[in-house]
């Protein structure tokens, strides 16, 4: 397994294609932009010992990190969710290393699905992938979300045949593809970008399912930053205005700009039907790791309980309940995520599945569940929790004083120490850090609907309403 070191080593040797702010990026490693969010990401290094963080390999029987691990046993995938907890609670922050085990573990299920119908040898070759990614220890960025554009229309039907990532053209060694992935979680810190297709595809959307694996600086790939509210706020200089002082999280707009994929590389090319296989497990496998929001809780919890004691209304009792509210509905997603660990069972490739409908449940809390912490923990922080001046004017010959003396709560407490926990609670609810934590908590891993219409098909209603009859002397 690779060290923290070693792993950040291994993005300076990468030269990736990047845009900010209109200006091409020739340095990934240690812009200021980008710095946190490398960080978390090099944390699932640094934490990488004893059995929450490692596995071993059902390939190699060599201790791996668990982020490259395929689930062998329900136990496996408790782990991965009490993983994902530890990490969100460490980090406060998307760790964004999941959604690449998630793409590898649906992809060990489905390539081994297609071949055992259609005679191909793409699990073979996705095998081999998993090899060199558990031996080298690297970063998968999972690709699925598309462009999208008419969201009435298919894929084949847009106006511009972009607008779903697409197979242009194929030739002898291997596919050429177009289109773009968006909001790519962590796609700057790593290693591999594993794009998968997004939705279900019909015959005619044929040149749309297609799974591959490339390394993140393959020609033809461009990534344009995605901004998240303050994010300036990093280019400020070291103060404790950002709120979370060593991690956040990045997304990107990345393009396929006529990328050639090597065939060894492609695990799905043109099996249509089977790509409603693989958007309902990876998803699947995605909402489960939505754990990850639970640990994100108790940073907020523990803020929230901090600053009630620093305002002085710690022992109030509408305080009390009101931590005792974020604690139960914090938990809840955690209990969710561990029930559809624990439901799990084997597909038959041998790799462990979650409960499909539980992850979905598990999902569905998680749209709503971190907006009420939030609104709970800006609550008890009181009106200052946006106003709050910054650390700059507290370190000012001048206003230092008079910041420092108004911006007290209880005597005991320094001012400095009150307003650093506020900036916490501003960066998780409103500032860079909230775009990990509320509009990812509702469309990571899919947006409320597409739960509700899985729970809808998932859920055994017959059974249900038999139960009913024959209580009631209907049937
Ligand atoms: Fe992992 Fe959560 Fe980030 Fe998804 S949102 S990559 S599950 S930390
Ligand atoms: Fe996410």
């Amino acid at each position: 397994m690779k060290t923290r070191q070693q792993y950040i080593e291994s993005l300076r040797r990468l030269n990736p294609e990047v845009y900010m702010f209109g200006e091409r990026v020739t340095s990934v490693v240690g812009h200021p932009m980008i710095t946190p969010s490398m960080n978390a990401v090099a944390a699932t290094y640094e934490l990488a010992q004893g059995d929450i963080m490692t596995a071993t390999s059902h390939l190699t029987g060599k201790r791996i990190n668990r982020f490259t691990h395929i689930h062998q046993s329900t136990a496996d995938l408790v782990t991965k969710s009490r993983m994902e907890r530890l990490m969100g609670a460490y980090t406060g922050t998307c760790f964004q290393r999941c959604a690449g085990m998630d793409a590898l573990n649906t992809l060990s299920v489905v390539t081994y699905d297609i071949d055992r119908k259609r005679g191909t040898r793409y699990n073979e070759r996705f095998l081999k992938f998993l090899r060199y990614v558990q031996e080298e220890d690297l970063v998968c960025d999972a690709a699925m979300t598309d462009a999208k554009g008419d969201r009435r229309l298919r894929p084949a039907e847009q106006a511009d045949p972009d607008m779903y990532t697409h197979v242009v053209r194929e030739e002898k060694d291997g596919i050429v593809v177009r289109g773009a992935k968006l909001h790519q979680t962590g796609a700057l810190n790593s290693h591999e970008i594993i794009v998968v297709p997004t939705r279900a595809m019909r015959e005619e959307d044929r040149d749309y399912a297609v799974s591959f694996a490339v390394p993140s600086d393959t020609k033809g790939i461009i990534y344009i930053y995605g901004r998240q509210p303050s994010d300036t706020r990093k280019l400020e200089g070291k103060t404790f205005d950002v709120g979370n002082l060593y991690y956040g999280g990045h997304e990107c707009l990345v393009v396929f700009d006529d990328v050639f994929v090597p065939w060894e590389r492609v695990f799905m090319c043109r099996e249509h039907e089977f790509a409603a296989e693989l958007v309902e497990k990876f998803a699947s496998y995605h909402r489960q790791s939505y754990a990850c929001k639970a640990g994100m809780g108790d940073v907020l919890i523990g803020a929230t309980q901090t600053i009630a004691e620093y305002n002085g209304i710690a022992d109030a009792p509408h305080v009390k309940d009101k931590i005792v509210e974020m604690n139960h509905l914090n938990e809840t997603i955690f209990c969710c995520s561990l029930a559809c660990a624990y439901e799990g069972a084997a597909e038959p490739s041998g790799t462990y599945y979650v409960n499909s409908l539980m992850a979905n449940i598990t999902k569905l809390h998680v749209t709503r569940v971190p907006y009420e912490l939030a609104r709970m923990a800006q609550e008890i922080a009181g009106g200052v929790v946006v106003t709050v001046p910054s650390e700059k004017d507290l370190r000012d010959p001048r206003v230092g004083k008079f910041v420092e003396k108004y911006m007290m709560g209880v005597a005991d407490v320094p001012a400095e120490k009150r307003m650093r926990v506020l900036r916490l609670i501003e960066g998780l609810t409103v500032g860079s850090g909230a775009a990990c934590y509320l509009p990812e908590s509702m469309h990571g891993a899919g947006s409320p609907q597409a739960q509700r219409i899985m729970i809808a098909r998932q859920v055994n209603l017959a059974a249900k309403q038999t139960a009913a009859r024959r209580l009631c002397g209907i049937d």
